[in-house]
């Protein structure tokens, strides 16, 4: 069995996830925000599609599930408390799951924050995030907490450093100019922008990442390092002496750059 992941461009600057079983042409769709773009690939491939994976309720991560249910039968799994059109397979933080047509088994992980119940789903060494974790970023704060968010990213950098993160926005060049000015002398910063240029000239997608990698240059996942925690008091004029609180003054600090 072999399992490829195809980033399929979506909106402005979102990707969705395909996670497709090519032995027997089977898929699983994660966020499908639009829908033609599914389609065409599905069509274009003759690829069977099995389940959607919702992470949150924003409609660019939804808006395609209602012509999608039309033209196929499957289940809809996101989280049971969120507003989820069409759910069928409501999940809360630690449940597992499996689909047999990918022989992929899936664990659910809270990663509250952007909004107050988004999770991720983690399959293989892989992680679908959503709006939680970006490359060199992470998510805005919607009616989650700065809170939940800093503990979510926590959960995530437990992960072992190899898993491979697939987030839903092409963001990093952007988040790697912010990233440069709350450390300017790190120097994998401007290898990673010089890397993300390079790809974006030619309309690839600077995504997935590893976690080894991006905890060199996130700063969001560099909270506990003291130049950061000296930049951000700095920038906010606050005392900042733990994660958490850096944390929430650097995403205050983004909001406005
Ligand atoms: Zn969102």
């Amino acid at each position: 069995m072999t399992i490829s992941l195809t980033p399929l461009p979506s909106l402005s600057d979102n990707y969705i996830w395909v996670i497709t079983n090519t032995t027997n042409s089977t898929a699983v769709i994660v966020d499908p925000g639009t829908a033609t773009v599914c389609v065409n690939f599905l069509e274009q491939e003759n690829i069977k599609l099995v389940a959607i994976l919702i992470t949150h309720y924003h409609w660019d991560h939804v808006n395609g599930v209602e012509r999608l249910i039309q033209m196929y039968d499957i289940p809809i799994y996101g989280p049971a408390t969120e507003y989820i059109p069409y759910l069928t397979k409501p999940l809360t933080r630690h449940d597992r799951f499996s689909i047999p047509e990918l022989k992929l088994d899936f664990q659910v992980i809270d990663l509250s924050g952007h909004t107050a119940e988004h999770i991720g789903y983690l399959t293989d060494r892989m992680l679908f995030c959503g709006d939680t974790l970006f490359s060199a970023g992470c998510g805005r704060l919607f009616n989650g907490t700065a809170e939940q968010l800093h503990a979510a990213l926590q959960r995530i950098k437990q992960l072992p450093a190899d898993t491979t993160v697939y987030c839903a926005h092409e963001y990093t060049l952007d988040n790697l100019h912010f990233a440069l000015a709350v450390e300017p002398d790190n120097t994998a910063i401007q290898s990673r922008i010089e890397e993300v240029k390079a790809l974006r000239a030619k309309n690839l997608p600077s995504l997935p990442f590893t976690l080894k990698n991006e905890m060199r240059y996130n700063p969001f996942l560099r909270t506990d390092k003291k130049n950061i925690m000296d930049a951000v008091a700095r920038h906010s004029g606050q005392d900042i002496n733990n994660s958490e609180d850096c944390f929430r003054y650097l995403r205050i600090w983004k909001d406005g750059f």
